[in-house]
């Protein structure tokens, strides 16, 4: 189906203004379809000018334009042409749309815990007229008046302050003007927690089976929404302008989060139904923060087309980080976090052909935006803030951003409208800067000349720019802190004095503080020192910077994937951040070992993991964040098989994961992928486990199985059966390349470049991009997998989605494949 282009809604826009939006939605009807009666008033600037409404329906019934009866046998790609428009306009549409089981549009769930029916809607990007007839873009914002008929027993949520009105029957308040992509109507027996701050009535919602870990969840969550708002309050001085705020966790959702305004959804993964580690609070945290400053920057004012996503992105990102330093428990933790989770995240991006500026990237239709929507428009557009911030000062970026979002309000803005108000505030010429840092890609690698006491910055040769840098230099020695010297960098080669001057170190690390977005490449003796010396640095940023600088090394095939496993033996059992616990361990599980080492290596390096985290679990306070990480370690790399079976019985389990299913199906899946459980384990597991997390973690340890015929099966589930949700999807996915000989899985190579595009028939591209992702065979280190995807990248009818995933995957498996050709 086509997808909106710029030049065709730019036109759109300069002919309309949506005045009003009505809209009727019947969520009563079953489990296949709802009604969806649409009114839209709308003005024209051209009487007797033409132009088209989108709808995606399942039936299209009736279209009425003015008093006149459209014939709706010309609906074409989810488009109705509409001629001879008036001043003023009424279109009025009925149509039966269909619940989709993607993610995108109305999604509907069903809870097995409890067999009762959930409903949200995500409109993000282009999914609103799979849900009501509109003109889907971000620049014909209208104030929405939504009903909805459900369920008697069911709770209705939307951007409006939802009454009852009659059994089954709801209104939500009229709305102030809203982008199409950002209403949503969340309808089921979710259960509730409720409060109110500062005038605003709150709200916290989950599928009524989650209601205790709810309860439990809700007041820290609670604190941290009360401190967000009274943050932005202060520092942008605007009222939050969309009346109540719900805060609703959905089940199957595809992103964190979606930020429509006075109704939030999140992935239902955040209420925590069991033991939780504390970076894992800190996310959820983060999530809250991030969405809320959308509430201004993004949904206030929201960008006039999707090229400018970066702006909504980059701000929130940086924003949540900044809330949750400046205004809860987590302070400086949210940076090293950051470090951890999102900038390796963006280094990842910015290795792949696949990179882009922050800003200003072409986005010729909605589609190819969402493949902008990445760690790129996230992490590095948040890093590239603070070096703005650097540059003019936070009082003038502050008062530039208030601003802005006052200028704008209810409407749109773009990048150069932004920056304008940056220069204004600053009284600095910006060209240069957002030239060098917003549109240009790529990124810049930092390296010490200690003997000259230089700072150097390799500029890629691709992507040519002139980025001045502003970050720390930080020395260690012996578990102390010997210097720390602040460098603003100029052209390709820095000399600081107090560089040349400081104290030997053992261990030297640029942008020690991480404050910008570069390459850290260490010096040959500090990387020499860092497997002995990283667990003594005092600073758990720098000691961020350095796990990050070695991740994006090992990837670089600079430093051999071996110093990562030997630091992480020597410095894991040492570590206290629950981040750089995480993360590192994640990061050497997940990908380092069983890409980058040779299959006959990979067993060995596990154990490593293996024994670091039984040390720390042994040493840990019993039921700390680090207690906990060390027992998911242990749980998914020991080879002990009596200790992973008495585990698996709930025997014998470290304190507070006595009742833990999620950490029951961590030792499951070890053992099946070892092919020590089978099908009867898995099955007694879910029996006792029968939620949607349960099934979700049975069919992972079901593909996880290493033998020809489970392979077999969990294959044909992914590309064949077309009733398997987004979630179950990944979870299969993840669970097939997790194990199995190479023998095994070879066939599966060849047939995923064939069967997965299919795929694209019936899964929707949001969906579709998790899957071409978890499903490449990354795990078939040969030059034979890289032949396979160029020639797939040939084809030309990839979706967007897939072909994104080819690429960003073969890019990551020619790393593996170079990293092995240098360091065996
Ligand atoms: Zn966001």
């Amino acid at each position: 189906m086509p997808s909106l282009t710029r030049s065709e809604a730019r036109e759109r826009s300069a002919l309309l203004q949506v005045t009003r939006m009505e809209v009727d939605l019947d969520l009563d009807q079953g489990e296949e379809r709802f009604g969806s009666s649409t009114r839209i008033t709308f003005s024209c600037n051209e009487p007797g000018a033409s132009t088209f409404v989108d709808v995606k329906p399942a039936e299209l019934r009736s279209m009425v334009l003015n008093g006149q009866s459209v014939d709706v046998t010309t609906l074409t790609d989810g488009r109705v042409a509409l001629s001879g428009l008036a001043a003023d306009n009424v279109l009025e549409v009925e149509a039966q749309m269909s619940y989709s089981r993607d993610g995108q549009g109305l999604h509907r769930a069903v809870d097995p815990a409890d067999g009762e029916h959930y409903v949200y809607g995500h409109l993000f990007l282009d999914a609103g007229p799979r849900v009501f007839a509109c003109f889907d873009q971000p620049d014909l914002k209208a104030p929405y008046a939504v009903t909805v008929a459900a369920p008697e027993a069911w709770t209705v949520l939307g951007n409006g302050a939802a009454t009852k009105v009659a059994p089954g029957r709801w209104e939500l308040a009229e709305t102030k003007p809203l982008a199409t992509y950002f209403v949503t109507v969340c309808a089921g027996p979710y259960a509730s927690v409720l409060d109110e701050h500062d005038g605003i009535p709150l709200g916290i919602h989950a599928r009524a089976s989650l209601r205790e870990a709810l309860e439990r969840g809700a007041p820290q969550m609670l604190e941290v929404t009360r401190a967000s708002f009274d943050y932005y309050h202060q520092l942008f001085g605007i009222r939050y302008p969309f009346g109540e705020y719900h805060q609703v966790f959905v089940p199957e959702f595809n992103a964190g989060a979606m930020e429509n305004p006075g109704c939030v959804t999140f992935r239902d993964v955040y209420v925590f139904r069991g033991a939780a580690a504390r970076d894992e609070i800190l996310t959820r945290s983060n999530t809250i923060a991030h969405e809320m400053a959308h509430m201004w920057f993004g949904d206030l004012v929201t960008m006039q087309w999707w090229d400018d996503l970066w702006l909504n992105e980059s701000f929130a990102e940086y924003m949540s980080h900044r809330t949750l330093d400046a205004a809860t428990e987590f302070g400086t933790e949210a940076w090293v976090d950051s470090t951890m989770a999102r900038k390796a995240w963006g280094y990842a991006a910015e290795r792949t052909p696949s990179t882009h500026p922050v800003a200003g990237s072409a986005a010729l239709d909605a589609q190819s935006a969402l493949q902008d929507f990445d760690g790129i428009s996230y992490a590095k557009g948040a890093a590239t803030l603070r070096q703005l911030i650097a540059h003019i000062g936070d009082d003038a970026f502050i008062a530039g951003v208030s601003a802005y979002l006052r200028e704008h309000s209810f409407g749109n803005g773009t990048l150069a409208d932004f920056m304008g108000f940056m220069e204004r505030a600053s009284g600095k010429d910006l060209g240069a800067w957002t030239q060098a840092w917003l549109l240009t890609a790529g990124v810049d690698v930092i390296s010490l000349d200690r003997a000259a006491g230089a700072v150097d910055r390799t500029v890629p040769e691709a992507f040519p720019a002139d980025r001045p840098h502003t970050f720390d230099v930080a020395g260690f020695s012996a578990g102390a802190e010997t210097f720390r010297v602040p460098v603003t960098t100029s052209g390709d080669r820095t000399v600081v004095p107090e560089l040349a001057a400081a104290p030997a170190a053992d261990l030297v690390v640029p942008n020690a503080g991480d404050l910008t977005w570069a390459t850290v490449t260490l010096d040959p003796d500090s990387i020499a020192a860092v497997p002995e010396q990283l667990a003594l640095v005092p600073d758990p940023q720098a000691r961020a910077v350095v796990w990050v600088s070695l991740i994006d090394g090992v990837c670089l095939g600079t430093v051999d994937p071996r110093v990562m496993v030997r630091t992480v033996g020597a410095a894991w059992p040492h570590e206290d951040n629950a981040s750089i616990l995480n993360r590192s361990a994640g990061s050497l599980l997940g990908r380092i070992i069983p890409t980058f080492l040779p299959h006959e290596e990979q067993g060995e390096a596990e154990q490593v993991v293996a024994a670091a985290a039984a040390s720390v679990l042994a040493a840990a306070e019993p039921g700390s964040t680090r207690a906990l990480v060390a027992a998911r370690a242990v749980a998914r790399t020991s080879a002990d098989e009596e200790l992973l079976r008495a585990w698996a019985a709930g025997e014998r389990r470290p304190v507070g994961l006595e009742g833990d299913s999620d950490f029951g199906w961590i030792v499951v899946r070890n053992l099946a992928s070892h092919g020590l459980a089978g099908r009867e384990l898995i099955e007694a597991t879910r029996e006792r486990d029968d939620t949607l997390q349960g099934r979700l973690s049975a069919l992972m340890a079901g593909a996880s199985m290493p033998d020809t015929e489970a392979k077999a099966w969990a294959w044909g589930e992914i590309t064949t059966n077309r009733e398997r949700s987004n979630y179950e999807l990944n979870a299969l996915a993840q669970g097939f390349w997790s194990s199995g000989e190479l023998d095994v899985l070879r066939p599966y190579a060849a047939r995923y470049f064939s069967d997965v595009p299919a795929m694209s028939a019936w899964v929707g591209d949001d969906a579709l991009a998790r899957v071409a992702q978890l499903g490449f065979p990354s795990r078939v280190v040969e030059e034979a997998t890289d032949d396979m995807a160029r020639a797939a990248l040939q084809r030309t009818d990839l979706t967007p989605a897939v072909r994104r995933g080819i690429v960003d995957a073969r890019s990551e498996l020619g790393e593996a494949l170079r990293s092995r050709a240098t360091f065996g």
